[in-house]
């Protein structure tokens, strides 16, 4: 598998872009990095006003469209409240819970663009003066930033610039290991948009044109459920999204297969794009798994939703411990890039 052309290269594409903060409403530097990858590729790309990007590779049948979306907006907070006490309150920004932050290093983006970096910690983390540090709750309420500075008050943190409103971003923690897994925050989604980039990289160095005009959106407003709901061209006909696929008890999803999403919590699939996706695996021998994930909605579903008439479909690397501690391996990348590059290169269904 470790023989697969660009593997070690999408995964450095991979922990470059999980190294850049981009939660929900941040996500500026992050599309720089994809239209500068594309740029230099010389793809054609263009911005929507939310700020998201898209690039069109044109191909034989102009009628007819295809859209692939993956989304580099991740999870992150916002300072809530500036405490009397010198630290931060947080408002969460996407769908996890405060557990999965405690301990957390962190960077306060201010207005004006400094950096202060800090940790994401219990009021009562001290054992030593807290008899229930261990039972309190995790909540907005207990938990807070300790900025690494010296402040006493809400007036001192001020100075420094940092105000409500203030976006907070959290260590990503990438590493990689000798026997291939990636481990990181935000592997959600940026593991796919990795995939995508590498995707237009290996069409444009093969000259390959596609058998439809084919646009990529990288979304930028997924984690807050309308990241892909827009700037759909009404040609399109097949919208693919590629993102996580969801592991835990009673999943079939792992960190090495690619998973096709058969239902989600917006409902099922198309059926024949579905049908169509395991076919290609099948042909050109790519595990997969099909999978429902029970609290989940894509770009592609954001899309149905929006009132767009298109095929829909979701595939993705099997991410564990998803908005949390996050993890996939190697082969689930493979997989998932060798499903991407023979579905753009496939039949439409008929519908
Ligand atoms: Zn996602």
């Amino acid at each position: 598998m470790s023989t697969y052309p660009n593997i070690q290269e999408t995964k450095e594409i991979i922990k470059q872009l999980v190294s850049i903060p981009s939660p929900t409403g941040f996500t500026a530097s992050a599309i720089q990095f994809a239209e500068d990858f594309l740029q230099k590729l010389h793809v054609e790309t263009k911005r929507n006003r939310k700020g998201g990007l898209i690039a069109t590779l044109p191909g034989e049948n102009n009628d007819e469209h295809r859209m692939l979306t993956a989304h580099v907006d991740t999870l992150g907070a916002m300072v809530k409240e500036v405490k009397s006490n010198g630290r931060l309150r947080l408002d969460l920004i996407g769908g996890f819970r405060y557990n999965s932050i405690e301990g957390e290093y962190c960077e306060i983006h201010t207005s004006t663009g400094k950096v202060y970096t800090g940790t994401i910690l219990m009021r009562q983390t001290s054992v030593h003066v807290y008899k229930d540090a261990g039972k309190a709750e995790r909540n907005q309420e207990n938990m807070e930033v300790r900025i690494d500075a010296e402040v006493h008050h809400a007036e001192d943190i001020r100075a420094l610039g940092i105000e409500v409103g203030d976006f907070v971003s959290f260590d990503p923690r990438v590493q990689l290991t000798e026997n291939g897994f990636i481990k990181s925050r935000h592997l959600d989604d940026k593991a796919s948009v990795g995939i995508l980039l590498q995707l237009i990289k290996r069409l444009k160095e093969e000259n390959i044109t596609l058998p439809y005009t084919t646009h990529f959106l990288i979304s930028n407003n997924e984690e807050i459920g309308y990241g892909g709901n827009s700037n759909i061209p009404p040609e399109t006909v097949e919208y693919l999204a590629v993102d996580m696929g969801a592991m835990g008890d009673g999943q079939s999803t792992d960190e090495y297969t690619v998973s096709i999403c058969v239902k989600d919590a917006s409902g099922p699939y198309h059926y024949g794009l579905r049908k169509r996706l395991v076919e290609l695996a099948e042909k050109n021998n790519i595990e997969y798994k099909l999978d429902i994930y029970p609290y989940y909605g894509s770009d592609a579903s954001a899309a149905i939703k929006s009132g767009h008439d298109i095929v829909h479909g979701l595939i993705g690397p099997g991410i564990d411990s998803s908005h949390a501690f996050e993890r996939t391996h190697e082969k689930s990348l493979i997989n998932t890039e060798k499903l991407v590059y023979h579905y753009v290169l496939s039949e439409m269904i008929s519908y």
